[in-house]
């Protein structure tokens, strides 16, 4: 029996060493990442830049409270800043705290400006925002509010795609809406550059805050910095995480100035939220992203991994239902149960892939990706889908 919680349907798997795109367990077998950890190992494992950019910050100062100045926060706050459409940001260690950040700085600017009653938000079904009970009220998944009391109040879910439904829940109540440009966990479901434009016109037409969720999607996974570049609009507000500290707990929330004035001391507050280790970290990782020609690389990857997935599709069609999603963050909803799928493919073909919802199958590389492993990926979920059919065939065969 193990110690823990039993929050997780834990694998007996336990990883001892990294490499690259490559993950070796405690007998030494290896496996091809596909799943990063859930988007966070953007540079794979064991990155030389990333691992002696930690080793130098831990002979340094490890931890100061956010009432001193932390040079390397400030630093990797300006270049997010001299990167993006954002004047101010807010470190965090995690997405749930970026969205808990993002979620306040709205509703704190309208009280600002005297309209304290403006506070409801728009979000989306089939969204995930985190764990927290403000995240998962967000969210509004019922399974993730069930047992733990009342949702916290003011918020209202709209339908992906269709900006019908979200023009019929503004009230003058509203302060801002908020999605995933491409939602991760519900799905993969990428959003159209036309959907996010309205929703953009929306905002602007009601005086309402933009908020993107781009904790999976961001930092590059799509071929661009931040997925909602595609749409050519320009956000309010942008929570990020997960591949920000390319392994290391480190989030943060991006805000035009004139929206985050109101934050000031006494508003908001992390004891840990951007120390002197996180952001060294985090500004190793985004050496690498801003490099010149790294984010071109990945966009053509992006492509390649979506040109293979068609291939697959039309060699599988009783298996590949739906091809979904954006670059380095695709889905295929498959016909077959996809946590067997992915069981399938980890034990009996060494693939670390992901479920998500709607029965995806969900492929999230680190960016380092190659064509090679990406061909090699396919390969591994070509023969899934062929063992799959073979024991079915044995199966009728018995019967
Ligand atoms: C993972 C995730 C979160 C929550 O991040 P945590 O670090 O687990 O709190 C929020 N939004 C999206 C889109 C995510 O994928």
């Amino acid at each position: 029996m193990s110690a823990l919680y039993g929050t997780y349907a834990r694998s007996d798997l336990a990883f001892e060493r990294g490499e690259g795109m490559r993950l070796y367990d405690q007998h030494g077998r290896d496996y091809l990442d596909f799943h990063s950890g859930v988007a966070v190992n953007a540079l794979g494992h064991g990155d030389p830049h990333l691992v002696s950019a930690l080793k130098a910050a831990a002979d340094k100062v490890w931890h100061t409270a956010n009432t001193f100045t932390i040079p390397e926060q400030e630093r990797l706050g300006q270049r997010l800043v001299d990167a993006t459409f954002a004047d101010s940001v807010f470190f965090t260690n995690s997405g749930a705290e970026a969205l808990e950040c993002a979620i306040k700085t709205a509703r704190h600017y309208f009280w600002a400006k005297g309209e304290p009653d403006r506070y409801e938000i728009i979000a989306f079904t089939g969204s995930f925002h985190g764990r927290t009970l403000g995240t998962i009220a967000a969210g509004g998944n019922p399974d993730y509010l069930e047992g733990f009391g009342p949702a916290v109040p003011g918020f209202k879910h709209a339908q992906p795609g269709d900006l019908d439904s979200v023009k019929a829940l503004v009230t003058p109540q509203t302060c801002a809406i908020l999605i995933e440009p491409v939602q991760g966990e519900g799905g993969v479901t990428a959003m159209s550059a036309e959907f996010m434009q309205g929703l953009r016109a929306l905002c602007d037409e009601h005086g309402m805050l933009l908020i993107l969720d781009e904790v999976q999607c961001g930092f590059g996974r799509t071929g661009r910095f931040f997925a909602y570049e595609w749409s050519g609009i320009t956000p309010d507000i942008v929570a990020v995480a997960k591949a920000i500290g390319g392994g290391f707990p480190l989030g943060a929330c991006l805000a035009r100035g004139d929206v985050a004035a109101s934050m000031v001391p006494g508003t908001h507050g992390s004891t840990y939220g951007g120390n002197p280790l996180a952001t060294a970290i985090g500004n190793a990782v985004l050496d690498r992203i801003l490099a010149p020609g790294f984010l071109d690389q990945v966009n053509a990857m992006g492509r390649k991994l979506t040109w293979h997935l068609q291939q697959l599709a039309q060699k599988y069609p009783d298996h590949v239902l739906e091809l979904r999603g954006k670059g380095l963050l695709s889905g295929i909803k498959i016909a077959t149960p996809v946590r067997d799928m992915v069981a399938r493919l980890r034990e009996d073909h060494g693939l670390l892939a992901m479920s998500a919802g709607d029965n995806v199958l969900r492929l999230l590389p680190p960016l380092i990706v190659s064509e090679a492993d990406i061909e090699e990926a396919m390969g591994k979920i070509a023969a899934a889908f062929d063992a799959i059919e073979a024991e079915t065939a044995a199966n009728g065969a018995a019967s």
